[in-house]
């Protein structure tokens, strides 16, 4: 017989806010909310503003709560999945050991579980998105930082504490640039936002102020240029930023190279801002593959875009419920 409890309830913590949401059995958001997050201030504000995220849902959907499976929630790592606690994570300080599903179950009653950002959104594009019909999905999101997920026949794949999957940090270069977790050449070092801004403006303090269309766009401003920038830069044409895109996918490239050699998955999907960017590059990326794979069949794997946007959270933390 068929479930009526058919809603999960999908909570998406950042360093800023808190996302809440509705979303059904295939994966489509019904209604949403947010609340600010005070991630410096103490543990109990910081719930504080999930559970009114939570509270703001049922106040306006009051029948969703018994049609309710559970509540999913996804937050930045490092947290321990299979017991739910929230370890350390850098961008919300306010929570150092603290039991979120735990404490999401005591006030609501319901069942809760937690994940990390890039787990959550791999598991929904596996089973609602750009990865149906797939078995193993290697998922990336490509952003501010590189974040990774994956699901092998519709289970994420947490490794034996939790920590699996940290795709981001794969170094491509012992001398490579200094990632923010204190490795080097990591591929978030090279091909993050951030990243692909700072290789622009390398370029551009080599070259000289030329003819490039990078500062112009910036205001002036070296400080303000971001790789949203540099693309749009691309498409008026300028050779410098074009250059620098090229880069970002050859980069790109032996990062899943790496991945393939590794796991092989039937496709590869790339969610994020940087990924919207970089997908006039994947026939690139899939060409340059011959090179850093010894997987002759490499250039085989479908690389695709995620359909899961700024709503990823909210649907990968809902995809939890369904496990
Ligand atoms: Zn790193």
């Amino acid at each position: 017989m068929k479930s009526e409890r058919n809603l999960a309830l999908g909570v998406d913590i950042g360093g800023t806010k808190v996302a809440a949401g509705l979303v059904d059995e295939s994966g489509n958001i019904l209604f949403q909310t947010r609340v600010a997050m005070p991630a410096r201030e103490s543990a109990e504000a910081g719930f504080a503003a999930v559970q009114s995220a939570i509270e703001a849902v049922f106040a306006t959907q009051p029948s969703a709560k018994s049609l309710l499976k559970g509540i999913g929630i996804c937050a930045p790592g490092p947290l321990d999945p299979l017991t739910g606690v929230i370890l350390n994570p850098p961008n919300v300080p306010c929570w150092r050991n603290f039991p979120l599903a735990d404490e999401v179950r005591r006030v609501f009653g319901i069942s809760a579980r937690v994940d990390n950002d890039g787990n959550a959104a791999a598991l929904a594009e596996a089973i609602w998105g750009a990865g149906v019909g797939y078995r193993n999905v290697f998922y990336a999101t490509l952003g501010t930082g590189i974040g990774a997920g994956v699901v092998f026949d519709g289970r994420i794949y947490h490794g034996r504490t939790g920590s699996a999957a940290e795709g981001g940090h794969l170094t491509i270069d012992y001398h490579g640039p200094k990632c923010g977790c204190g490795k080097r050449g990591c591929i978030e070092a090279f091909c993050s936002g951030p990243a692909i801004a700072r290789r622009a403006k390398e370029k551009l303090a080599a070259a000289g102020r030329g003819e490039s269309r990078i500062l112009p766009l910036a205001g002036g401003s070296t400080d303000a240029v971001t790789a949203e920038i540099v693309a749009e830069a691309v498409r008026q044409g300028d050779v410098l930023a074009a250059e620098t895109l090229r880069e970002t996918a050859d980069l790109l490239a032996i990062w899943v190279g790496n991945v393939i050699d590794l796991l092989e998955p039937d496709v590869f999907i790339f969610g994020g801002g940087v990924a919207q960017l970089m997908s006039g590059f994947f026939g690139r990326m899939q060409e340059q593959l011959a090179s850093w794979c010894v997987n002759t069949r490499a250039g085989e794997m479908p690389m695709v875009l995620a359909k899961y946007g700024s709503d990823a959270g909210i649907a990968g933390a809902a995809a939890l419920c369904h496990l």
